[in-house]
């Protein structure tokens, strides 16, 4: 059994800022994460292959020291403090550039009519990172000492005993699945409330009303799913337009630029991504459909520059099960409006702490947002510290 003063479950933005101020403060922690990767929602890639006109696999890779493309969060927004000392704090102001919104934006009805020169669409100016938003993780992962960290490591049961906490987590040993223990003071449950829920077995169990209370809280776009075309040069820039574009036919219902700019090579390419308006469950099975349907709709956009991607990438956050559960397959599902900051469990006393952005503070509009994560990491170190 492994012995600590905090266990932090889930290694996502939240987690890993959490991890971060107590490694700072010298209090013992442990984080275990799910999946093999750190990170969560937040996911960024290099694609530098070069143009290929064969049908290989592309394969993504990330250095942090080179332009990513985003497959989840891509923006963080001016006058977000809490990302705004983050950005101070992890030493990144250099990666920090505007979204790119200079041109025409597009418009297409459900005819496939499209109409040039349309305005409220542009992101231009919200916050990207260079390097993806994925160098806030891997920045904060490097000031956390490796041996605090356990990936391939799943939370199963928490269970109180005798005023300390009793975890029990799966972990993922070449092909075996070896159980095993942490016993500490305080337990952060750094993840979406749903997915706890249909993750972990409380004990003794929290009631009725509290289990259908966080499974009332929506994963913040869960139900999404993001497709990235990657090409040689921005040509939709050099014609003109913005790379903003909505539709109304589909099956990308929201497009923007997704390059890095200024993009100090072409060795990275110039992007495109679209948020897909099609919903999860018709997007199970479908992927090349829908894939081939989403190119075709960029070539309407742009023309014929547009039908000879260097790369395409759809990342379907319906089909992760470390992000979302069977009833975040809808995309309905929208911010949180009521107060699980508030949540403490009398059987657990205040020693489970529940974290993560869906549980920040509901009346600033930060909840579900990197800037709620945070902001939800400095409640909790709150009442750690
Ligand atoms: C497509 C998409 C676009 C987005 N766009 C934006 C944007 O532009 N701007 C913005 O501000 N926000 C955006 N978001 C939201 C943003 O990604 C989240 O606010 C943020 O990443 C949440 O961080 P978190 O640490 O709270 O949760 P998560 O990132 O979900 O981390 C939770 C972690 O817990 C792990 N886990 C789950 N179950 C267990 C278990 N039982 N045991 C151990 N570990 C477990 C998971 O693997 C995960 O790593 C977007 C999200 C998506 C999916």
């Amino acid at each position: 059994m492994i012995n600590t003063d905090v266990l932090i479950i889930g290694g996502g933005i939240s987690g890993l800022h959490t991890a971060y101020q107590l490694e700072k403060n010298g209090i013992s922690f442990v984080l275990i994460e799910a999946r093999d990767r750190l990170g969560g929602r937040i996911l960024s890639a290099n694609y530098d292959s070069k143009s290929r006109d064969d049908n290989s696999e592309c394969n993504p890779t990330y250095n942090a020291n080179k332009p990513a493309y985003d497959l989840g969060p891509s923006w963080f927004w001016p006058g977000q403090k809490n990302m705004e000392i983050l950005v101070q704090e992890l030493d990144l102001a250099d990666s920090v550039f505007p979204q790119q919104g200079n041109g025409e934006s597009l418009y297409e009805n459900q005819q496939g009519d499209i109409q040039r020169g349309f305005h409220g669409i542009s992101m231009q100016g919200i916050y990207r990172m260079k390097g993806g938003i994925r160098q806030f993780t891997s920045e904060l992962e490097k000031r956390i000492a490796n041996n605090n960290i356990k990936k391939s490591a799943q939370a199963n049961t928490i269970e109180y005993q005798n005023n300390q906490i009793i975890t029990s987590f799966t972990e993922k040993n070449g092909s075996e699945n070896l159980t095993s223990q942490i016993s500490s003071n305080k337990v952060v449950i750094a993840l979406p409330p749903r997915l706890a829920m249909s993750t972990i077995e409380f004990k003794p169990l929290l009631s009725e009303t509290r289990i259908k209370e966080l499974n009332n809280y929506a994963t913040w776009m869960a139900g999404h799913a993001k497709f990235l075309a990657i090409y040689d040069k921005p040509f939709w820039i050099e014609q003109g337009f913005s790379g903003d574009a909505i539709s109304q036919l589909g099956p990308i219902r929201e497009i923007h630029d997704a390059s890095s700019y200024p993009n100090d090579s072409d060795e990275n390419g110039y992007a495109l991504f679209g948020f897909i308006g099609v919903p999860a469950s018709h997007r199970k099975n479908n992927e090349k459909e829908i894939i081939n349907a989403a190119a075709d709709q960029l070539v309407r956009f742009f023309g014929k520059d547009a039908a000879k991607p260097r790369d395409i990438v759809l990342q379907d956050w319906a089909q992760e099960k470390y992000t979302a559960t069977e009833i975040d397959q809808s995309m309905n599902g929208g911010h949180a409006t009521s107060s699980i900051y508030n949540f403490t469990e009398s059987v657990f006393k205040d020693q489970l702490i529940w974290s993560g952005t869906e549980t920040a503070d509901h009346r600033n509009g930060s909840n579900g947002l990197l800037e709620g994560a945070i902001e939800a990491s400095k409640r909790t170190l709150n009442l750690l510290l």
